[in-house]
């Protein structure tokens, strides 16, 4: 009989890790704290290296289908939109052997609960977990839930990662905005070739999802302080307007869009490196809880479903729980280490201070830096 597995958390990197477990023949137990199962009202992109991941659990169709493979992306001037620098990407397939994709991420988390359903996980939602005694989850209603091995997949928030440290997680100096908006004709070319407006501390990123009927919008800022209660709040009207005063007519078009529809502002906030994941042999950390990052590579999901797919290579190969886990760590850190770094370094990079100076010399971004090969399929353990 091979060891249970508790993860806690049912986001993108617990469901895929619960997914991918199960069906290595590993009985998992996944918690959630949210009331039902689900993801926020957003899209998320899936780059190359991440679909590999999906490709393992057998959803890198299903997740390709449900959501837009675009055939380029530019990133433009934020006071006349003119393209700084364009990139393909109708040549994934091709040039990676799996797709790049944009999706809504209610979409993917479907795909990933089935298919966390179909390999037999024991799916428990309004389960959250207020601390934890070895591999022990201890809920909120009291109740105790046992395990061999005990996964922290909670997020930024992580309540299993106060048993590595005590430290609540930092505000990064960014704030974003995020809305997804019907598509409209005038909205259609800013979907049709997606990307970035990029300004001095301002950026603005959309791209399509939900088959082009709908365009995702992410407005980030730099802040000094966020001074407010709790991490998400519904955005004031005016304030987008306000934000990006005098960026060209693309970006007010989008500005309007958000401001018609239900957006709201977050304060970005991450996480810095931990020595380690694992504590106390049997008890690790996954995706955000263990490395939340800026988004500024758009890698914080693709980083969760690569570690989800090297825990469950680590562990079915592994003699021991103890030693899956150490092994999942070594295999995993100094990338997740790198991209966190990378992404607060991208930051800089595109929300610098001569916006013509952009893509000039040679650009760092997640596909130069390489970040596309990984194949967390066959990467050594
Ligand atoms: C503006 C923005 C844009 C982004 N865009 C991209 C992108 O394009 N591409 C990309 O790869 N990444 C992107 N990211 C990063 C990505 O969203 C995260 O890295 C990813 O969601 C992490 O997945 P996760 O499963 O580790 O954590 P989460 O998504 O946070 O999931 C954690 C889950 O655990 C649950 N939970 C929390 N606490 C408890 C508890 N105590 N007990 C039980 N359950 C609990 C939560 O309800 C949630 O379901 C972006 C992030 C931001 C902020």
């Amino acid at each position: 009989m091979k060891p249970s597995i508790l993860i806690a958390g049912g986001g993108i990197g617990g469901m895929t890790a619960a997914a991918a477990l199960a069906q290595a023949g590993f009985p998992v137990h996944l918690l959630e704290a949210a009331p039902a199962f689900g993801e926020i009202g957003a899209g998320v992109t899936l780059s190359p290296n991440a679909m590999r991941g999906l490709d393992f659990i057998g959803a890198l169709e299903a997740v390709a289908t449900a959501g837009v493979e675009p055939q380029r992306q530019r990133i433009q001037h934020w006071q006349d939109g003119r393209t700084l620098f364009a990139m393909e990407r109708g040549d994934s397939r091709t040039k990676y052997g799996a797709p790049y994709v944009y999706i809504h991420r209610a979409d993917l988390h479907q795909i990933l609960l089935a298919a966390a359903r179909e390999a037999g996980v024991k799916l428990q939602a309004d389960a959250p977990v207020v601390a934890s005694e070895g591999t022990t989850a201890i809920l909120a209603n009291g109740s105790r839930i046992e395990a061999d091995v005990l996964i922290g997949a909670d997020g930024l928030k992580s309540a299993i990662r106060q048993r590595f440290e005590t430290q609540a997680a930092h505000f990064t100096g960014h704030v974003a905005w995020r809305a997804v908006v019907p598509m409209t004709e005038t909205l259609a070319p800013l979907g049709e070739w997606p990307g970035v407006h990029v300004g001095p501390g301002r950026m603005i990123t959309r791209y399509p999802v939900r088959h082009s009927r709908l365009l995702n919008l992410v407005f980030f800022a730099r802040s000094d302080a966020w001074p407010d209660e709790g991490w998400t709040i519904p955005a004031q009207p005016g304030e987008l307007a306000a934000t990006y005063a005098g960026w060209c007519d693309e970006a007010q078009a989008m500005i309007a869009a958000a401001e018609a529809a239900p957006h709201f502002r977050w304060a970005i906030n991450a996480r810095t490196a931990l020595p380690h994941w694992v504590v106390d042999g049997r008890v690790a950390l996954l995706g955000d809880a263990a490395h939340a990052m800026t988004p500024f590579l758009g890698q914080g999901a693709a980083c969760a479903i690569e570690d989800a797919v090297v825990l469950a290579r680590a562990m079915a190969i592994a003699a021991t729980p103890e030693a899956g886990l150490l092994a999942y760590e070594a295999a995993r850190k100094a990338r997740a280490n790198f991209i966190q770094a990378e992404s607060n370094a991208n930051a800089d990079r595109m929300q610098g201070a001569d916006t013509d100076m952009f893509g000039l010399s040679k650009l760092r971004n997640e596909e130069s830096l390489g970040l596309f090969d990984y194949d967390c399929r066959t990467v050594d353990i």
